[in-house]
């Protein structure tokens, strides 16, 4: 299969330049782990009246794991827990392949870069690990 297939052109920049990188100081913060990989974050998040108002990440890992960290920051803040919830299912069945052949949700925006990843199943946790620390996080939140 063509890895390069892999990579679109969004998760590369993503890579490059992580959006919301840093650290919010006083936050929720949860660690995230892909030991298969050796992805890492440290998510930092804070919830205001059941929305995110801030959501940042540090760490290392494959271009997979940071360009779906960077892009899952971007989609979640300013959403609800509700709204967070419902992008993170769309975006689980995306990278799972559970949309088959069917076109990815457009709701998801630029998230759908991540529609090749369903064919590289090793790939699945990088995808979703930053997205199991958010949902970690919105679960000491409440
Ligand atoms: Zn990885």
């Amino acid at each position: 299969m063509d890895l390069g297939a892999l990579y679109e052109e969004v998760i590369l920049d993503h890579n490059r330049s992580p959006r919301n990188w840093g650290d919010i100081p006083g936050a929720t913060h949860v660690d995230g782990r892909n030991p298969l990989c050796g992805d890492r974050i440290t998510l930092s998040l804070q919830v205001e009246d059941d929305v995110i108002t801030d959501v940042r990440f540090t760490g290392e890992g494959c271009a997979i794991s940071k360009a779906s960290a960077s892009m899952m920051t971007q989609a979640v803040k300013g959403k609800t827990r509700k709204e967070a919830e419902a992008i993170f299912e769309g975006f689980h069945d995306l990278v799972m392949g559970k949309a088959g052949t069917a076109p990815p949700d457009k709701s998801l925006g630029s998230l759908r870069a991540f529609a090749g990843v369903s064919r590289f199943p090793a790939r699945v946790k990088c995808a979703t690990m930053a997205w199991h620390a958010l949902r970690e996080g919105l679960s000491r939140e409440s």
